[in-house]
């Protein structure tokens, strides 16, 4: 047995790097939509994880694929292939465009992986011209040099030195700015279904089209980035399958391991096969855990009772949001779709999504912010109502105590 040693948050300033700001409150145990933290104060969990615990804490159907796979075999690299990462593989493919898949860790690798692969593509169909990568402004891909560089945030990406080149950022949502942007030398544009930290702003359908054929005109490939939005978050299991636009990558990371870090980058065949042996790689990647927890979310997430769930869940939330905003002033709406959703701070609110969540925590109940003027929230796919009338309720309290 490994030494166990009391700790506390003041230990999170004396060891660990200060690039995050944690509440005070640490959680140790988790049970579907509630958490528990050391003092054994109980919490209704609405954040998720940032969209992560699609199927909330401990379930116990992810409690038993991750058991039983850790008594068979836990990791074997790539110079091994595995069966749960091949059945995974499968399930992935058959329940979407793709033809082919690559494995990674988190978001930020798989977009990694696509942006390295629409580059790579590009260079070995049309020649080293075509590098351009077209993303939004306001999107988020990830911390990565490379994927900073493509997020069109630039508080991320500044003071890390020379910036990536052949990256153009325009505005979400404008179909002629986005036909400005694109040209021969685009090898891809990048695009969030649904942009998630960047304020849950729905992309218009008319974009997503328009952006299909541009690219289709200029012979560039449309990448969507689908690690917040994938894995039923919206009440499908990509958001991309609300509309007809098809791309030609996309990368899912968040709720696809329930927890459990995994990501993929899904891809056509055609676009895939310039993903050679040696071009990239991962040694975790793929690793016989994280896809077979990822193939019983999967098994559990893509089936019409839990996704129809996400949709009725939305209803009641955005029906108690929007009570709330008529009794307290402090939202004007609520956007997103499914169980991924924003409610917009009124005038009077601007810049206090950090307060409303404080407050909310001290309530007993965690939500989300996407950036200063949005309360998000993004809980487990299959959160009992009953919790969400809880956690309507502690919301209640908590604006009554802020509006004071
Ligand atoms: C969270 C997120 C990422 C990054 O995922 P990590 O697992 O944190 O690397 C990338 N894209 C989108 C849309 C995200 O929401």
């Amino acid at each position: 047995m490994s030494q166990s040693i009391q700790v506390g948050r003041s230990d999170y300033d004396r060891v660990m790097m200060p690039n995050y700001a944690p509440v005070q409150m640490i959680p140790v145990r988790g049970e579907g939509s509630r958490l528990w933290d050391q003092q054994g104060r109980e919490y209704v969990d609405l954040a998720g994880g940032i969209a992560v615990n699609a199927l909330g804490h401990a379930h116990p159907q992810l409690v038993e694929a991750l058991t039983a796979q850790a008594g068979l075999l836990w990791h074997v690299s790539n110079i091994l292939t595995n069966e749960p990462a091949l059945r995974l593989a499968h399930k992935l493919a058959a329940a979407t465009f793709a033809d082919k898949v690559f494995f990674a860790n988190s978001g930020a690798e798989a977009n990694e992986a696509a942006f390295k692969l629409a580059r790579r593509w590009a260079h070995n169909t049309h020649g080293a011209d075509k590098h351009e990568i077209i993303a939004c402004t306001n999107s988020f891909h990830g911390r990565t040099l490379f994927t900073v560089s493509v997020g069109g945030q630039p508080k991320y990406s500044q003071g890390f030195g020379p910036a990536l080149q052949g990256i153009t950022h325009v505005p979400y949502n404008d179909v002629d700015a986005l036909r400005a942007a694109v040209s021969s030398r685009t090898c891809a544009v990048v695009i969030e279904p649904i942009q998630g930290e960047g304020g849950v702003i729905p992309a218009d359908p008319a974009y997503l089209q328009a952006a299909r054929e541009l690219c289709d005109a200029h012979q560039a490939l449309l990448v969507f980035d689908e690690v917040q939005s994938g894995m039923g978050r919206t009440g499908k299991l990509y958001a991309y399958m609300h509309g007809n636009v098809v791309p030609d990558i996309l990368t899912t990371a968040k709720s696809l391991g329930g927890g459990f870090p995994i990501a993929a980058m899904l891809a056509t065949e055609t676009v895939a096969s310039h993903l050679e042996v040696g071009t990239h790689g991962s040694t975790y990647g793929g690793n016989p855990l994280g896809c077979a927890v990822a193939e019983r979310v999967l098994d559990i997430v893509n089936t019409p009772e839990v996704l129809a769930g996400v949709a009725e869940r939305e209803q009641q939330l955005r029906e108690g949001l929007m009570a709330l905003a008529t009794r307290y002033g402090v939202f004007t709406s609520v956007r997103g779709k499914g169980l991924l959703l924003g409610a917009v701070l009124s005038e009077a609110w601007q810049g206090r999504a950090k307060d409303i969540q404080a407050t909310a925590e001290r309530h007993g109940l965690l939500v989300l912010q996407a950036g200063p003027n949005v309360m998000r929230i993004a809980p487990s796919l299959v959160i009992p109502q009953a919790d969400i009338s809880e956690a309507l309720a502690r919301l209640d309290q908590a604006l009554a105590e802020l509006v004071g």
